[in-house]
């Protein structure tokens, strides 16, 4: 069997190594990538990111070198301090287990480990993605074309394999009205009692009345001063997306409007991180860029692979295109989960390919149990995230309450009701895979 994954980004490299993990050294595994070099790739991410217990469980199963490598160069830190903007702390969110708190870019390094020489092409645009009677093919900007039995789509948000699915103009990325702005601050830049209350916090989500600002260390507790790095990140409403290459002065303003009047029990916390946080002096790439990113969401697809048909037909089609990532359910990232849910479907689609191969006809059935048991899961997780963007927007002081309010019965409910009324970290992919396929064969 010959698969081909377009795109290398998390998701794809991730597909990667739940194949490479789960299927037969005989089946050919290639990845294909926009960018031009894995050092284009991470200098050219920036930001910082959370994967959370689920994912980082997904992740272990599929390459437990990534997890030592994400361990070895985040922040590991099961809570965030939840704070309004008057400087009140609110309370603890989250506690049982470990999420890892890191730059993007140490994301994408440990997903690049172990993979054997040759297997992503870089600087391989992919056009388009037919899929025919018995095969599927890829056609690449230079006219090449490459035929395989299997596309896995991992190729992000503007997804060209989702476009084989819908259509270009079905299920477009629209903006949802709120844009992020995100950086690093170098953490010896701070006041001391700053940094003692960052050191403290390790990871806190101030709210207000118009916005959010979030920061947390984005290195290991034991990182010397001198290197440490706070990763903030900012969200708030505006009606037209602002550019993405706003000069870093206008960045600055606009977050100064934003935030310096919000309090916090550390004089001029956001002042200070947002004033330190562009450095043009420092060389390392990962934390020099500032991110500004209107956020973009597709409304949920109906289906992730070509087991309905392609847009060029046949109308039921034999599967050999699935959509796995942002390519399958771009949401806004407030439910912090974007990475994790990648990491689920990899793994998912890994152990469905395992179990189904030997199978005469295997795909319809892996794209089926991989839809059935996927999009009701990641469904749940986009309306949790939904719910959790509306805090973000511009809301009335009544909203504000309320929303504190809520906030701090989430801090204060034992941690078992919480699991319970929210079990999203305690998702294990094998486990359901096993039940799943107990019930298809009763
Ligand atoms: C501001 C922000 C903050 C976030 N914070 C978090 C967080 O804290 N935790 C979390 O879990 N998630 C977070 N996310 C979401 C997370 O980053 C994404 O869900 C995740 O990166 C999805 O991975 P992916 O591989 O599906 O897509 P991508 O990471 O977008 O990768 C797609 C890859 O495909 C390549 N590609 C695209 N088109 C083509 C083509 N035609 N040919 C070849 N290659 C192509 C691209 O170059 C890219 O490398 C955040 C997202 C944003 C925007």
């Amino acid at each position: 069997m010959k698969v081909v994954i377009v795109g290398g980004g998390i998701g794809g490299l991730a597909a990667y190594h739940a194949l490479h993990t789960y299927l037969p050294s005989n089946v050919s595994i290639k990845v294909y990538e926009l960018y031009q070099t894995p050092n284009t790739a991470t200098s050219g991410i920036g930001g910082g990111i959370g994967i959370v217990p689920n994912g980082l469980r997904a992740l272990n199963a599929i390459s437990p070198a990534s997890v030592l490598y994400l361990w070895a160069h985040g922040n590991v830190c099961p809570y965030f301090v939840v704070r309004n903007q008057n400087g009140t702390t609110l309370g603890r969110l989250g506690g049982l287990h470990d999420r890892i708190l890191l730059p993007r870019a140490s994301v994408h390094e440990s997903l690049l480990l172990g993979m054997a020489n040759g297997v992503t092409e870089w600087g391989r645009k992919v056009v388009e993605v037919k899929e025919t009677a018995d095969a599927a093919q890829v056609v690449f900007e230079d006219g090449t074309v490459e035929t395989c039995d299997l596309i896995i789509g991992a190729d992000g948000v503007k997804s060209i394999c989702r476009q084989a699915l819908f259509g270009k103009d079905a299920y477009q990325a629209q903006y949802d009205g709120l844009t992020g702005v995100g950086g690093f601050a170098p953490f010896s830049s701070l006041t001391p009692a700053l940094q003692n209350g960052i050191k403290a916090d390790q990871a806190a989500m101030t709210f207000s009345r118009n916005g959010f600002f979030g920061y947390a260390l984005s290195l290991p507790l034991s990182t010397p001063v001198s290197e440490q790095q706070v990763m903030f990140w900012s969200t708030y409403a505006t009606d037209t997306p602002p550019s993405r290459d706003l000069p870093s002065e206008e960045i600055r303003a606009i977050l100064m409007e934003k935030h310096d009047s919000w309090k916090s029990p550390f004089a001029g916390a956001f002042r200070q991180i947002i004033d330190a946080a562009y450095r043009p002096t420092i060389t390392d790439s990962r934390f020099t860029k500032w991110l500004v990113l209107p956020r973009y969401e597709i409304s949920p697809l109906p289906y992730w692979s070509s087991l309905h048909g392609t847009v060029l037909g046949p109308a039921k089609g034999a599967a050999r295109i699935i959509l796995v990532g942002d390519a399958a359910h771009a949401a806004a990232p407030d439910s912090g989960q974007g990475a994790s849910m990648a990491f689920e479907d990899a793994q998912m689609l890994g152990l469905l390919l395992r179990h189904y191969l030997p199978d005469s006809d295997p795909l319809p059935k892996v794209a089926k149990a991989y839809e059935d048991m996927r999009i009701p899961r990641v469904g749940r997780i986009l309306r949790i995230g939904r719910r959790q963007a509306e805090g973000k927007r511009e809301i009335s002081w009544f909203k504000a309450a309320v929303r504190d309010l809520v906030l701090w019965i989430m801090c204060h409910l034992p941690l078992r009701v919480m699991l319970w009324l929210n079990p999203t970290h305690l998702y294990d992919v094998e486990k359901e895979v096993a039940k799943y396929l107990a019930a298809v064969a009763r």
